[in-house]
């Protein structure tokens, strides 16, 4: 599983400038969905050396009573019960506060790794900031500026250090690692039963690391597949029952994990803010996607109708996904789910041979050719493929930070039927050579 870090500290010191530096988005796909970005407090981190997610915990006071800010700090709890790294962010240029000292002290009573950040230090000599932040008892303060990135690689490196990468090795051979992903009562756990019930549950209990991921291999139709939890499940008698309560964490942890999502909505419901808020973090980790909408025996005529139309407009940048109509309590369209990942799954790690792609590429550009921008005529020139789950096409020329996203999605389009890549995500970039 991807390791956590948790942003912890007083407000204003600097959390979500940091949480922004950590997570920059992906891609411009998750600027373009709505309701997205505004407001996040969960990230996919990058820039360290391996995939982790980040969580900023907003403003944490420990001694809060009651209203808004006691329900702030109820959250701040269950993230920092959640963690596997802690990182408590201070304000070097207003220097130690007793409220600090506060959180100091809980913080160091959850016995997680825990790394004092000493932030607004960009100009500053850095002994001399750190100096009045020994006494907090946290080790060691690292000196960073949030917002003009210095020692934040450091700051990252540091912190991933206990967490090495799993090897390829020990992941090939198990199959598509799939991951069931929806809000509470969409019916995660009772697809999970439905298909462990009926088929060969190869091994339960990993013997997986110390944090415990879960990972339940099982075999369909000759295929082999991996589940990765996403609630904590565990066996009791016959039946898997989930020990946690939906965990966003725990949610964005397997997706991660995963080559491919099964997202789950519940047929009877609306389509809400979580449920795309799941989707998007789904396209921005890259994953190949399935939609189950579940329940489709108990909706009549008039629900199925509304649910669709909902997907299409709520859910529209989910296009590229299968969808299927599932009952996992009585087991219909089980076997179409699972069809669907396996063509997802090759989707997401197909080759792409560079003649071919190349190949597409000047047929599209011959069809449509990018705008001109201002004096910049774009020149696409060759493609190769840069990664798999998601494909990454990697296109050669020139001019081409002058290529609108429009253009960008057109290409994807052009890839994604000549390779016949349903069911992933495409990334297209650019290199520009001058
Ligand atoms: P949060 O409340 O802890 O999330 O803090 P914010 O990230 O909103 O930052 C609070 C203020 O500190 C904002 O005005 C930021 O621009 C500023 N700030 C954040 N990081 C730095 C930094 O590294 N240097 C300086 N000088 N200001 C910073
Ligand atoms: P989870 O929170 O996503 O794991 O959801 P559960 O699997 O616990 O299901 C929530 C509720 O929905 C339970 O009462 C299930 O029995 C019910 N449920 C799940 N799948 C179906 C289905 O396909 N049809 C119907 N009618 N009910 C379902």
């Amino acid at each position: 599983m991807d390791p956590t870090l948790v942003l912890v500290g007083r407000p204003n010191v600097g959390k979500s400038t940091l949480f922004n530096r950590l997570t920059r988005s992906r891609d411009a796909l998750v600027a373009d969905m709505p309701g997205l970005t505004r407001d996040r407090h969960y990230g996919h981190g990058r820039g360290g050396p391996r995939p982790f997610l980040v969580v900023d915990t907003g403003g944490f006071e420990p001694q809060a009573k009651e209203g808004i800010v006691q329900e702030m700090a109820r959250q701040a709890e269950a993230a920092i019960a959640e963690a596997d790294v802690l990182l408590f962010i201070v304000d070097g240029r207003t220097g130690l506060t007793p409220q600090d000292k506060a959180i100091a002290d809980r913080l160091r009573r959850t016995g997680r790794p825990l790394h004092l950040v000493v932030n607004k230090a960009e100009g500053m000599n850095r002994s001399i900031v750190a100096a009045e932040f020994h006494e907090l008892g946290c080790g060691d303060p690292l000196v960073i500026s949030a917002a003009h990135g210095d020692g934040v690689r450091e700051l990252v490196e540091l912190a991933l250090e206990p967490f090495p990468e799993n090897s390829a090795e020990e992941e090939a051979e198990k199959g598509p690692r799939v991951a069931i992903a929806g809000r509470p009562n969409v019916g995660k756990s009772t697809l999970i039963n439905t298909l462990l019930g009926e088929e060969r549950v190869i091994a339960f209990d990993m013997p997986g690391t110390t944090r415990d991921a879960i990972e339940i291999p099982f075999e369909r139709n000759g295929r082999h597949y991996t589940l990765i939890d996403t609630a904590g499940l565990r066996r009791k008698g016959k039946v898997f029952e989930a020990v946690e309560k939906f965990s966003v964490i725990k949610t964005l942890q397997a997706v991660e994990e995963s080559n491919v999502v099964v997202l789950m909505l519940d047929a009877s419901q609306d389509i809400s803010d979580q449920d795309a808020h799941i989707a998007g973090f789904c396209i921005e980790a890259g994953r190949a996607l399935v939609l189950a909408i579940n329940k489709w025996d108990m909706v009549d005529g008039y629900r199925r109708e509304r649910i669709k139309q909902d997907v299409a407009r709520k859910l529209n940048f989910l296009g590229f996904a299968r969808v299927h109509y599932i009952s996992a309590l009585e087991g219909q369209g089980i076997g179409g789910v699972l069809s669907s990942v396996d063509k997802a799954y090759a989707a997401a790690m197909a080759k792409l041979p560079t003649p071919k792609l190349t190949r597409a590429l000047i047929d599209a550009v011959q069809k449509q050719t990018p705008p001109r921008h201002g004096v910049f005529r774009p020149k696409l020139r060759y493609a190769h493929q840069g990664g798999s789950n998601p494909p990454i096409i990697v296109i050669h020329g020139n001019a081409l930070e002058h290529v609108p996203d429009s253009y960008t999605r057109y290409l994807e389009r052009v890839f994604m039927e000549a390779f016949k890549l349903q069911g992933t995500p495409l990334r297209v970039q650019y290199k520009t050579s001058h």
